[in-house]
């Protein structure tokens, strides 16, 4: 075939694609949907009272690929109460600069205290702010909820709020 026949059917890529509709993303302008299970942003959740779902078992942590995460759990006292029960994440980080978004953490937590979001948006400049702590992993609070730390509902143990009798606030979706 003479080359001029290749250099024409070469071009024909390029003008089957002028006339296609264009998929350009006007991100970040307009971000695109996800879909609904995407595995984004961490969130640590709450009871419907505002109390810490987190025990601080460090599970999450042992089943984390990447050692992403880390946690340091200490006791409740009934003065300084953050979750029910015995114990509670005092020290919470996920390091995004390592982790790849398995969900296998989230699989591995005992109380449904960790989820994920659909936010993706978690770029930035330093390696540092790429450390999520507690003051941003946790759900903010719902109407009805308080701030920890304060005392479990009059009359409630933790097997109340571990099998969801807990009413008050709205529930935070977890
Ligand atoms: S999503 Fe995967 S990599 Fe990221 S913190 Fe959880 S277990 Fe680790
Ligand atoms: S998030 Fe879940 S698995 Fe991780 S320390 Fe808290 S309770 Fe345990």
């Amino acid at each position: 075939m003479p080359k001029f026949l290749d250099a024409v059917k070469g071009f024909g890529v390029t003008f089957g694609t002028m006339f296609k509709r264009p998929i350009t993303e006007e991100y970040p302008e307009k971000p695109g949907p996800v879909a609904p299970r995407y595995h984004g942003r961490h969130q640590l959740n709450r009871y419907a009272d505002g109390l810490e779902k987190c025990i601080g078992c460090e599970l999450c942590a042992w089943a984390c690929p990447a050692d992403a995460i880390y946690v340091e759990g200490a006791d409740n006292t009934e003065d300084q109460r953050f979750s029910p029960g015995e114990r509670y994440g005092q020290v919470y980080q996920i390091n995004y600069l390592r982790c790849i978004g398995c969900g296998l953490c989230i699989e591995a937590c005992p109380t449904r205290a960790l989820t994920m979001t659909n936010v993706y948006e978690m770029a930035d400049d330093n390696r540092s702010d790429l450390i999520y702590g507690k003051d941003k992993l946790l759900a903010p609070l719902q109407p009805g909820m308080q701030s920890p730390p304060h005392a479990m509902e009059p009359g409630t143990t933790d097997d109340d709020y571990y099998l969801g009798r807990i009413t008050g606030g709205k529930e935070v979706a977890g």
